[in-house]
């Protein structure tokens, strides 16, 4: 069951030359749609400029990041704002992978009070949706709850902390 989730995890390389990225080596983290998932790409910098890399298929996301030190406890590269550019990028899509993942960002953003839960409403197809708002912000964000179980909001969020390669 959680195959369908299953990305595949950096090791530490880059994917084009394959080489390894050292301590501190600042790299290119892409975002990757795949048909039903994310997957995270890191890219060295030598092959992410170069003029012959040509396109990315299905680039969703990209930010810029630093290999840790050995020892280091892994932290979150991506920053908030990188969190919210994917959050409202996600929206109004109907793809289940993108509805998924969106709605698990929600969960993380509003754990991390910038976003801010204002109420729900039903969908006409009986589902329900979140009405949640981006702190110092006006407009209203609709957010589908999915309706994931605990298992399935688990594997998701699983798959998006390897994508971002750090603890949530
Ligand atoms: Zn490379």
């Amino acid at each position: 069951m959680a195959k369908e989730y299953q990305i595949a995890r950096t090791a530490g390389r880059c994917c084009r030359c394959d080489k390894v990225l050292d301590q501190r080596e600042e790299f290119q983290a892409v975002l990757i749609e795949q048909g039903e998932q994310f997957v995270r790409q890191d890219w060295c910098l030598a092959c992410w400029e170069s003029p012959q890399r040509g396109e990315v298929a299905g680039l969703f996301g990209q930010w810029r990041s630093r290999m840790p030190e050995k020892q280091a406890r892994k932290k979150l590269f991506v920053d908030d704002g990188m969190l919210l550019n994917f959050f409202l990028r996600l929206g109004g899509q109907a793809e289940a992978a993108r509805v998924n993942f969106r709605f698990v960002l929600a969960l993380v953003l509003l754990r991390k009070k910038l976003l801010s839960y204002e109420g729900t409403r039903k969908s006409p197809d009986g589902g329900e949706v979140w009405a949640m708002r981006i702190k110092g912000e006006e407009q209203v964000q609709e957010v589908v709850n999915p309706r994931l179980d605990e298992q399935r909001i688990t594997e998701v969020s699983q798959q998006l902390g390897e994508i971002l390669q750090g603890e949530l």
